[in-house]
Protein backbone atom coordinates (compact mmCIF):
# COMPACT_ATOMS: atom_id res chain seq x y z
CA UNK A 1 0.00 0.00 0.00
CA UNK A 2 1.54 3.21 -0.96
CA UNK A 3 0.88 6.43 0.60
CA UNK A 4 0.64 8.76 -2.73
CA UNK A 5 1.16 7.97 -6.19
CA UNK A 6 1.57 11.24 -8.71
CA UNK A 7 0.76 10.40 -12.15
CA UNK A 8 0.78 11.55 -15.32
CA UNK A 9 3.74 14.30 -15.43
CA UNK A 10 7.11 13.81 -17.14
CA UNK A 11 9.55 13.02 -15.10
CA UNK A 12 13.44 14.48 -15.75
CA UNK A 13 16.24 13.14 -13.62
CA UNK A 14 19.15 13.20 -15.50
CA UNK A 15 20.83 11.23 -13.05
CA UNK A 16 19.03 7.89 -14.02
CA UNK A 17 18.83 8.83 -17.52
CA UNK A 18 15.03 9.24 -17.35
CA UNK A 19 13.01 12.09 -19.28
CA UNK A 20 9.26 10.84 -19.85
CA UNK A 21 6.00 10.31 -18.10
CA UNK A 22 6.35 8.02 -15.31
CA UNK A 23 4.52 7.62 -12.03
CA UNK A 24 5.95 7.92 -8.64
CA UNK A 25 4.91 6.21 -5.75
CA UNK A 26 5.78 7.37 -2.18
CA UNK A 27 5.33 5.60 0.83
CA UNK A 28 6.63 6.73 4.32
CA UNK A 29 7.92 9.75 3.54
CA UNK A 30 10.60 7.25 0.57
CA UNK A 31 10.23 7.05 -2.89
CA UNK A 32 8.82 3.28 -3.30
CA UNK A 33 8.58 3.30 -7.32
CA UNK A 34 9.52 5.44 -10.23
CA UNK A 35 7.64 3.37 -13.38
CA UNK A 36 5.84 3.79 -16.57
CA UNK A 37 2.29 2.66 -14.43
CA UNK A 38 2.16 1.75 -10.99
CA UNK A 39 -1.00 -0.41 -9.88
CA UNK A 40 -1.02 0.70 -6.04
CA UNK A 41 -3.03 0.57 -4.07
CA UNK A 42 -2.91 3.87 -2.99
CA UNK A 43 -3.79 6.07 -0.35
CA UNK A 44 -4.48 9.38 -2.96
CA UNK A 45 -3.34 9.85 -6.37
CA UNK A 46 -2.75 13.66 -7.64
CA UNK A 47 -2.59 13.75 -11.49
CA UNK A 48 0.16 16.31 -12.33
CA UNK A 49 -0.67 15.76 -16.39
CA UNK A 50 1.27 18.44 -18.12
CA UNK A 51 3.67 19.26 -15.72
CA UNK A 52 7.78 18.40 -15.38
CA UNK A 53 8.73 16.16 -12.38
CA UNK A 54 12.07 15.98 -10.68
CA UNK A 55 14.06 15.67 -7.66
CA UNK A 56 13.40 18.63 -4.98
CA UNK A 57 15.22 21.30 -6.27
CA UNK A 58 18.53 22.20 -5.05
CA UNK A 59 19.79 25.74 -3.89
CA UNK A 60 23.41 25.76 -3.01
CA UNK A 61 23.92 29.56 -2.39
CA UNK A 62 21.23 31.35 -0.52
CA UNK A 63 21.43 33.92 2.51
CA UNK A 64 18.91 31.95 5.20
CA UNK A 65 19.46 33.34 8.29
CA UNK A 66 17.66 36.26 9.41
CA UNK A 67 17.99 38.16 12.51
CA UNK A 68 21.69 37.84 12.80
CA UNK A 69 22.49 38.92 9.53
CA UNK A 70 22.19 42.04 7.52
CA UNK A 71 21.19 39.65 4.53
CA UNK A 72 19.26 36.87 5.96
CA UNK A 73 15.73 35.65 4.70
CA UNK A 74 12.90 33.52 6.39
CA UNK A 75 13.37 30.95 3.51
CA UNK A 76 10.99 27.91 4.67
CA UNK A 77 7.92 28.94 2.88
CA UNK A 78 9.93 30.70 -0.16
CA UNK A 79 11.31 27.17 -0.90
CA UNK A 80 8.71 24.94 -0.59
CA UNK A 81 6.41 27.42 -2.76
CA UNK A 82 9.16 26.86 -5.47
CA UNK A 83 10.05 23.49 -5.66
CA UNK A 84 13.21 23.99 -3.38
CA UNK A 85 13.90 21.30 -1.06
CA UNK A 86 17.28 21.96 -0.05
CA UNK A 87 18.97 25.15 0.48
CA UNK A 88 22.44 25.84 1.50
CA UNK A 89 23.23 28.84 3.18
CA UNK A 90 26.84 30.65 2.21
CA UNK A 91 28.41 31.60 4.75
CA UNK A 92 26.19 33.82 7.12
CA UNK A 93 27.63 31.64 9.81
CA UNK A 94 30.92 31.88 10.69
CA UNK A 95 32.11 29.93 13.92
CA UNK A 96 31.19 32.36 16.25
CA UNK A 97 27.52 32.40 15.57
CA UNK A 98 27.03 28.88 13.51
CA UNK A 99 25.32 27.41 16.49
CA UNK A 100 22.23 29.89 16.12
CA UNK A 101 21.99 28.97 12.81
CA UNK A 102 22.14 25.15 13.35
CA UNK A 103 19.22 25.39 16.68
CA UNK A 104 17.38 28.74 15.45
CA UNK A 105 17.32 28.19 11.59
CA UNK A 106 17.98 24.43 10.08
CA UNK A 107 16.87 22.63 13.10
CA UNK A 108 13.52 23.99 12.71
CA UNK A 109 12.58 24.04 9.25
CA UNK A 110 10.53 22.10 7.53
CA UNK A 111 13.08 22.67 4.14
CA UNK A 112 16.73 20.80 4.09
CA UNK A 113 19.08 23.93 5.25
CA UNK A 114 22.81 23.53 5.13
CA UNK A 115 25.27 25.49 5.11
CA UNK A 116 28.92 27.23 4.37
CA UNK A 117 30.47 27.97 6.88
CA UNK A 118 32.57 31.39 6.54
CA UNK A 119 36.14 31.60 7.03
CA UNK A 120 35.32 34.93 8.83
CA UNK A 121 34.40 33.76 12.61
CA UNK A 122 31.43 36.65 12.64
CA UNK A 123 29.95 35.63 9.04
CA UNK A 124 27.90 38.12 7.05
CA UNK A 125 26.52 39.59 10.37
CA UNK A 126 27.47 42.91 9.18
CA UNK A 127 27.10 43.83 5.48
CA UNK A 128 28.14 47.32 5.15
CA UNK A 129 31.71 46.24 6.06
CA UNK A 130 34.13 43.63 4.07
CA UNK A 131 33.89 41.00 6.65
CA UNK A 132 37.69 39.94 6.14
CA UNK A 133 39.36 43.33 5.86
CA UNK A 134 40.68 42.28 9.24
CA UNK A 135 42.54 39.35 9.27
CA UNK A 136 42.12 38.33 12.72
CA UNK A 137 38.28 36.93 12.52
CA UNK A 138 39.44 34.12 10.55
CA UNK A 139 40.18 31.27 12.19
CA UNK A 140 41.20 28.22 9.92
CA UNK A 141 40.96 25.40 12.83
CA UNK A 142 37.78 26.71 14.61
CA UNK A 143 35.93 27.35 11.50
CA UNK A 144 37.16 23.72 10.87
CA UNK A 145 36.15 22.10 14.10
CA UNK A 146 32.32 23.84 13.22
CA UNK A 147 31.99 22.21 9.89
CA UNK A 148 33.10 18.26 11.33
CA UNK A 149 31.60 18.83 14.35
CA UNK A 150 28.50 19.56 12.74
CA UNK A 151 28.91 18.11 9.42
CA UNK A 152 25.40 16.96 8.89
CA UNK A 153 24.77 20.55 8.63
CA UNK A 154 27.97 21.88 7.11
CA UNK A 155 28.92 21.11 3.77
CA UNK A 156 32.27 23.83 2.84
CA UNK A 157 33.93 27.03 4.17
CA UNK A 158 32.89 30.34 2.88
CA UNK A 159 35.05 32.71 1.25
CA UNK A 160 34.51 35.79 -0.70
CA UNK A 161 36.99 37.40 -2.97
CA UNK A 162 36.40 40.84 -3.73
CA UNK A 163 38.14 44.44 -3.03
CA UNK A 164 34.96 45.01 -0.69
CA UNK A 165 35.69 42.03 1.09
CA UNK A 166 39.24 41.37 1.59
CA UNK A 167 40.38 45.15 1.68
CA UNK A 168 44.32 44.95 1.22
CA UNK A 169 44.99 41.47 2.08
CA UNK A 170 44.31 39.76 -1.54
CA UNK A 171 43.96 36.12 -1.68
CA UNK A 172 45.06 35.78 2.44
CA UNK A 173 41.51 35.03 3.18
CA UNK A 174 41.11 32.57 0.66
CA UNK A 175 44.52 30.34 1.87
CA UNK A 176 42.97 30.32 5.18
CA UNK A 177 39.71 29.22 3.87
CA UNK A 178 41.81 26.39 2.33
CA UNK A 179 43.38 25.77 5.25
CA UNK A 180 40.19 25.16 7.41
CA UNK A 181 38.54 23.50 4.22
CA UNK A 182 41.65 20.47 4.63
CA UNK A 183 41.74 20.07 7.99
CA UNK A 184 37.50 19.52 8.04
CA UNK A 185 37.86 17.64 4.42
CA UNK A 186 35.59 20.08 2.37
CA UNK A 187 35.23 21.51 -0.34
CA UNK A 188 35.22 25.87 -0.43
CA UNK A 189 33.00 27.65 -2.18
CA UNK A 190 34.40 31.69 -3.40
CA UNK A 191 32.56 34.66 -4.06
CA UNK A 192 34.42 36.29 -6.92
CA UNK A 193 33.95 40.00 -7.95
CA UNK A 194 36.25 42.88 -8.66
CA UNK A 195 39.42 44.23 -6.79
CA UNK A 196 40.96 40.69 -6.80
CA UNK A 197 42.28 39.08 -10.13
CA UNK A 198 40.72 35.67 -10.99
CA UNK A 199 43.57 33.60 -11.84
CA UNK A 200 44.91 34.24 -8.77
CA UNK A 201 42.16 32.78 -6.78
CA UNK A 202 41.96 30.03 -9.40
CA UNK A 203 45.54 28.71 -8.54
CA UNK A 204 44.53 27.90 -5.22
CA UNK A 205 41.70 26.27 -5.87
CA UNK A 206 41.39 22.39 -5.43
CA UNK A 207 39.20 19.60 -7.45
CA UNK A 208 35.47 20.01 -5.94
CA UNK A 209 35.90 23.74 -5.23
CA UNK A 210 33.38 25.74 -6.18
CA UNK A 211 33.40 29.47 -7.85
CA UNK A 212 30.04 31.76 -7.45
CA UNK A 213 29.24 34.39 -9.21
CA UNK A 214 30.48 32.92 -12.82
CA UNK A 215 28.54 35.49 -14.93
CA UNK A 216 29.23 38.27 -12.55
CA UNK A 217 30.15 41.25 -14.79
CA UNK A 218 31.51 43.67 -12.11
CA UNK A 219 35.38 43.18 -13.30
CA UNK A 220 37.84 40.17 -12.78
CA UNK A 221 35.11 38.02 -14.13
CA UNK A 222 35.63 34.73 -15.91
CA UNK A 223 36.26 37.23 -19.23
CA UNK A 224 39.12 38.27 -21.22
CA UNK A 225 39.23 41.90 -22.43
CA UNK A 226 37.99 40.58 -25.88
CA UNK A 227 34.91 38.84 -24.24
CA UNK A 228 36.74 35.39 -24.29
CA UNK A 229 36.61 32.57 -21.56
CA UNK A 230 39.96 33.03 -19.86
CA UNK A 231 42.40 30.06 -20.35
CA UNK A 232 42.75 29.75 -16.30
CA UNK A 233 38.75 29.73 -16.39
CA UNK A 234 38.87 26.57 -18.49
CA UNK A 235 42.39 25.18 -16.84
CA UNK A 236 40.13 24.96 -13.63
CA UNK A 237 37.11 23.67 -14.82
CA UNK A 238 39.23 20.37 -16.67
CA UNK A 239 40.86 20.07 -13.20
CA UNK A 240 37.40 19.68 -11.40
CA UNK A 241 36.76 23.08 -10.22
CA UNK A 242 32.80 23.81 -9.89
CA UNK A 243 31.63 26.69 -11.63
CA UNK A 244 28.51 28.19 -9.94
CA UNK A 245 25.72 31.04 -10.89
CA UNK A 246 24.87 32.57 -7.66
CA UNK A 247 22.71 35.24 -9.19
CA UNK A 248 21.89 37.77 -6.30
CA UNK A 249 21.92 41.43 -6.20
CA UNK A 250 24.74 41.86 -7.99
CA UNK A 251 26.61 38.91 -9.50
CA UNK A 252 24.30 37.75 -13.26
CA UNK A 253 25.03 40.03 -16.24
CA UNK A 254 23.14 39.01 -19.02
CA UNK A 255 25.90 39.64 -21.75
CA UNK A 256 28.71 37.58 -19.65
CA UNK A 257 26.12 34.50 -19.80
CA UNK A 258 25.19 34.85 -23.22
CA UNK A 259 29.31 35.19 -24.32
CA UNK A 260 30.50 32.56 -22.05
CA UNK A 261 27.61 30.03 -23.42
CA UNK A 262 28.49 31.05 -26.80
CA UNK A 263 31.79 30.00 -26.51
CA UNK A 264 30.64 26.88 -24.69
CA UNK A 265 31.02 27.48 -20.94
CA UNK A 266 28.30 26.78 -19.24
CA UNK A 267 27.28 27.00 -15.36
CA UNK A 268 27.95 23.85 -13.62
CA UNK A 269 25.17 24.24 -10.76
CA UNK A 270 22.19 27.51 -10.70
CA UNK A 271 21.75 29.15 -7.28
CA UNK A 272 20.17 32.39 -6.44
CA UNK A 273 21.93 33.99 -3.66
CA UNK A 274 18.96 34.86 -2.45
CA UNK A 275 19.15 37.26 0.68
CA UNK A 276 17.11 40.10 1.78
CA UNK A 277 18.76 43.00 -0.71
CA UNK A 278 17.61 40.21 -4.12
CA UNK A 279 14.78 38.61 -3.05
CA UNK A 280 11.81 40.04 -4.66
CA UNK A 281 13.91 42.07 -7.49
CA UNK A 282 16.17 40.53 -9.41
CA UNK A 283 16.40 36.96 -8.29
CA UNK A 284 12.55 36.25 -7.57
CA UNK A 285 12.97 32.60 -7.29
CA UNK A 286 15.48 29.53 -8.44
CA UNK A 287 13.26 28.55 -11.37
CA UNK A 288 13.02 31.86 -12.55
CA UNK A 289 16.81 31.99 -12.68
CA UNK A 290 16.43 28.62 -14.31
CA UNK A 291 14.00 30.57 -16.61
CA UNK A 292 16.70 33.00 -17.58
CA UNK A 293 19.30 30.51 -18.73
CA UNK A 294 16.34 28.04 -20.71
CA UNK A 295 15.62 31.33 -22.94
CA UNK A 296 19.65 31.52 -23.69
CA UNK A 297 19.12 28.36 -25.26
CA UNK A 298 20.56 25.92 -22.34
CA UNK A 299 18.24 23.03 -22.38
CA UNK A 300 15.51 21.89 -19.89
CA UNK A 301 16.86 18.87 -18.65
CA UNK A 302 20.36 20.87 -18.37
CA UNK A 303 18.42 23.09 -16.01
CA UNK A 304 16.81 19.79 -14.11
CA UNK A 305 20.51 18.84 -13.95
CA UNK A 306 22.02 22.29 -12.53
CA UNK A 307 19.21 22.45 -9.58
CA UNK A 308 19.19 18.81 -8.96
CA UNK A 309 22.32 16.49 -9.43
CA UNK A 310 24.82 18.64 -9.95
CA UNK A 311 24.52 20.62 -6.50
CA UNK A 312 23.78 17.55 -5.10
CA UNK A 313 27.25 16.57 -6.39
CA UNK A 314 29.01 19.75 -5.29
CA UNK A 315 27.83 19.38 -1.71
CA UNK A 316 29.32 15.98 -1.31
CA UNK A 317 25.50 14.77 -1.22
CA UNK A 318 24.75 12.94 -4.77
CA UNK A 319 24.95 9.88 -2.26
CA UNK A 320 21.47 10.53 -1.29
CA UNK A 321 20.22 14.26 -2.76
CA UNK A 322 19.95 15.41 -6.05
CA UNK A 323 17.77 12.26 -8.12
CA UNK A 324 14.53 10.13 -7.89
CA UNK A 325 16.14 6.81 -7.33
CA UNK A 326 13.91 4.25 -4.88
CA UNK A 327 14.40 4.21 -1.41
CA UNK A 328 15.82 7.85 -1.14
CA UNK A 329 13.92 10.94 0.93
CA UNK A 330 10.58 11.99 -1.12
CA UNK A 331 11.79 15.50 -2.23
CA UNK A 332 10.36 16.08 -5.63
CA UNK A 333 9.39 19.18 -7.32
CA UNK A 334 6.53 19.73 -9.56
CA UNK A 335 6.59 22.27 -12.61
CA UNK A 336 5.21 23.99 -15.59
CA UNK A 337 7.01 24.82 -18.54
CA UNK A 338 4.71 28.10 -19.80
CA UNK A 339 4.67 29.52 -23.11
CA UNK A 340 4.16 33.04 -23.45
CA UNK A 341 5.65 36.24 -23.72
CA UNK A 342 7.91 37.01 -20.72
CA UNK A 343 10.63 39.64 -19.65
CA UNK A 344 13.28 38.79 -17.41
CA UNK A 345 15.99 41.08 -16.23
CA UNK A 346 19.76 41.04 -14.72
CA UNK A 347 21.26 42.94 -12.27
CA UNK A 348 22.32 45.46 -14.12
CA UNK A 349 18.43 46.16 -14.79
CA UNK A 350 19.07 44.97 -19.00
CA UNK A 351 15.65 43.39 -19.82
CA UNK A 352 15.24 40.57 -21.79
CA UNK A 353 12.02 38.77 -23.55
CA UNK A 354 11.47 34.90 -23.27
CA UNK A 355 8.80 32.43 -24.75
CA UNK A 356 9.31 29.82 -21.52
CA UNK A 357 9.10 30.54 -18.31
CA UNK A 358 9.36 27.53 -15.45
CA UNK A 359 7.33 27.85 -12.99
CA UNK A 360 6.66 26.02 -9.59
CA UNK A 361 3.63 24.31 -9.26
CA UNK A 362 3.47 21.83 -6.05
CA UNK A 363 6.61 20.95 -3.44
CA UNK A 364 7.06 17.40 -1.77
CA UNK A 365 9.30 17.35 1.52
CA UNK A 366 10.21 14.00 2.68
CA UNK A 367 6.73 13.19 1.42
CA UNK A 368 4.69 15.94 2.91
CA UNK A 369 2.85 18.47 -0.42
CA UNK A 370 3.34 21.82 -0.08
CA UNK A 371 1.29 23.67 -2.44
CA UNK A 372 2.03 27.09 -2.78
CA UNK A 373 -1.50 28.79 -1.68
CA UNK A 374 -1.22 27.37 1.17
CA UNK A 375 1.43 28.93 2.11
CA UNK A 376 0.75 32.38 1.14
CA UNK A 377 0.78 34.09 4.79
CA UNK A 378 4.31 32.98 5.48
CA UNK A 379 5.34 34.14 2.08
CA UNK A 380 3.82 37.66 2.81
CA UNK A 381 5.92 37.70 6.21
CA UNK A 382 8.95 36.53 5.06
CA UNK A 383 8.91 39.63 2.16
CA UNK A 384 8.16 42.06 4.80
CA UNK A 385 11.15 41.26 7.35
CA UNK A 386 12.97 41.17 3.85
CA UNK A 387 11.80 44.36 3.05
CA UNK A 388 12.55 45.87 7.06
CA UNK A 389 16.13 44.91 6.56
CA UNK A 390 16.74 45.95 3.35
CA UNK A 391 15.02 49.49 3.97
CA UNK A 392 17.71 49.25 8.03
CA UNK A 393 20.98 48.55 6.04
CA UNK A 394 20.36 50.76 2.83
CA UNK A 395 18.97 53.88 5.67
CA UNK A 396 15.91 54.13 4.15
CA UNK A 397 14.17 55.41 7.49
CA UNK A 398 11.38 56.93 5.60
CA UNK A 399 10.12 53.17 4.42
CA UNK A 400 10.14 51.79 8.04
CA UNK A 401 8.10 55.09 8.93
CA UNK A 402 10.67 57.46 11.37
CA UNK A 403 12.19 60.86 10.22
CA UNK A 404 15.49 61.06 12.08
CA UNK A 405 15.87 64.66 13.64
CA UNK A 406 19.67 66.10 12.38
ZN1 LIG B 1 25.92 35.29 -1.53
Amino acid sequence: MYDLILSGATVIDPAQGINEVREVAIAQGKIAAVEPRIEGPARERIDLSGLILTSGWIDIHAHIYPGATTWGIQADALCLATGVTTIVDAGSAGWANFIGFRDYIAARARTRMLAFVHISGIGLTYGPLGEMEDLRYADPERTAFVIHHWGEVCVGVKVRQGAFQVGPNGVEPLRLAVKAAELAGVPIMVHIGAGVPLPRILELLRSGDIVTHCYQGNGDGILGEKGEVLEQVRQARDRGVVFDLGHGGGSFRYEVAKQALAQGFASDAISTDWHAHSLEDPVFSLPETGSKLLNLGVELEEIVRQTTSAPAAAIGRSGELGSLQVGRVADLAALVVREGEFSFVDVHGQREQGRLRIDPVMTMRAGKVYWPDDLRAELEEARQRARQIRALTGKNFAALGWKPET
